[in-house]
């Protein structure tokens, strides 16, 4: 490829760095710093969460911009990569300086362009959720009044605002879809000492948070894996029987720790539950939590990563060495932008996506069934009949793109890791995502 273009590629595009005055709740000013990084226009909008934390700075949310962009080229989500950061704490304040600074961030971004259904669309990531996607949405319609598809703004918003069933689940499930597919291969498991598939594997999740906690409900439910060990903030429990991820959040919802959870041993430092001994380690809080210092020592097979950046580039060197299969955020966790995606396409159509088929469907399936009972003269029981024929909500649409999306695009790395004999699953994904941003940019995003 051509040096400029893998340069302008590499680059970000653009970089707001604010600074807004905030009331405090006893009524003192306080100067909140706040970022928005679009990495490339190569397609529109761009796309990426908002993060609130004290630790968020200039190049973090840049580097987590990029990853966004590649994240979206991978799963054949047509937007470029952009990332915001708010640097809040946002367990130590109030809900209402918490919607305060939302509210003027969001008003921050309309003053200059950095926000809208056709420019850039924020979403949640660490420290945000639903309500501040609601409150953002609510922001921009009211600043912004001429506009009919203005719940496309922003995505991850609660379903009363125009949300999407199962974009709470998404991350975490696609999660789930991707170790399944990577699992699925005989010739990728056996080096490792694994049988194929998920079941029956041991499991260590670091993070209870929304990716991590579906990441493991998902993987337990679905999956039937054993989970043995949670890492949380204050430390991890272990259960080499494995552990109900459920009954241990509600553990933790109810004594504010996943310590003392009942029947499984508590580990007081959770850094050293990440090196115990498993077939899977999850990673899902925040980046930079494998590095060079114990990469040497994580006792897991397979590294599968759930958050952003999790394994840092001296880590990675070392657990490659290892023969640790890592499966890469960009392709792993892209699952939430996947049904941010189709968030925001029905917010610009304005129409659910059941809405056009569902009752066609169940027409269609109706008419079949009953040639099937004509044909071979027997009758489907009653209390089968309505499964059978049913039309499909829009969480079974959602659901099944998702896991379309994440089988097809783990097929297409995995073919261009053995293909082009590339090292591993990250290189494989990286190339993939940079032909195609590449190749965009070659075909629109050049000016004579
Ligand atoms: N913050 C999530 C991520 O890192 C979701 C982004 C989105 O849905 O736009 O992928």
């Amino acid at each position: 490829m051509d040096k400029g273009l893998i340069e302008q590629v590499r680059c970000c595009n653009s970089t707001y760095r604010m600074q807004f005055p905030v009331r405090a709740d006893d009524g003192s000013i306080v100067v909140v710093e706040a970022f928005r990084a679009e990495h490339s226009h190569h397609r529109l909008p761009t796309k990426g969460g908002i993060r609130f934390s004290p630790d968020v700075t200039v190049d973090e949310t840049i580097a987590l911009a990029s990853l966004m962009t590649y994240k979206c080229a991978l799963v054949g989500v047509p937007f470029g990569g952009a990332k915001g950061g708010v640097c809040i704490d946002p367990r130590t304040v109030s809900e209402g300086f918490r919607e305060r600074v939302t509210r003027r961030y969001t008003a921050e971004l309309i003053r200059k362009n950095f926000i809208g259904p056709d420019i850039d669309v924020p979403a949640p990531d660490y420290g945000t959720g639903e309500r501040e996607m609601g409150w953002i949405a609510d922001t921009y319609k009211n600043l912004k009044v001429n506009s009919a598809d203005t719940y496309a703004c922003v995505t991850g918003k609660p379903l009363s605002m125009h949300g999407i069933p199962g974009r709470r689940q998404a991350t975490g499930l696609g999660v789930y879809y991707g170790i399944r597919a990577c699992m699925e291969r005989e010739e990728d498991m056996q080096p490792l000492g694994l049988t194929t598939g998920v079941a029956g594997k041991r499991v260590i999740v670091q993070g209870l948070g929304n990716v991590g906690y579906y990441a493991a409900w998902f993987l337990q439910n679905e999956g039937k894996a054993i989970i043995t060990g949670i890492i949380e903030r204050e430390g991890g429990i272990f259960n080499a029987d494995g552990l109900d991820v459920e009954a241990v959040f509600n553990h933790r919802k109810a004594n504010g720790t996943i310590l003392q959870y009942p029947g499984a041993e508590s580990v007081a430092n959770g850094m050293e539950l990440m090196e115990r001994e498993c077939d899977i380690l999850v990673p899902a809080a925040l980046e930079n939590q494998i590095t060079g210092e114990n990469a040497g020592r994580i006792g897991a097979k397979i590294i599968a990563e759930a958050a952003n950046g999790p394994v840092d580039f001296e880590g990675e060197a070392i657990l490659s060495q290892r023969g640790v299969l890592m499966i890469p955020d960009m392709y792993l966790n892209a699952g939430g932008v996947t049904v941010s995606y189709f968030e925001w396409l029905k917010n610009r159509a304005g129409v659910s996506f059941d809405r056009m088929i569902s009752r066609h469907e169940e027409l269609v399936k109706r008419e079949l069934l009953e040639a099937i009972e004509n044909l071979t003269g027997t009758k489907i029981p009653t209390e089968q009949r309505p499964r059978l024929i049913q039309g499909p909500s829009e969480e079974e649409l959602v659901i099944a793109a998702l896991e379309q999306s994440m089988t097809k695009a783990y097929n297409n790395v995995h073919r261009l890791w053995k293909e082009r004999n590339l090292p591993d699953l990250r290189t494989a994904g990286f190339l993939l995502a940079l032909e195609r941003v590449a190749e965009s940019y070659k075909n629109h995003g050049i000016f004579p």
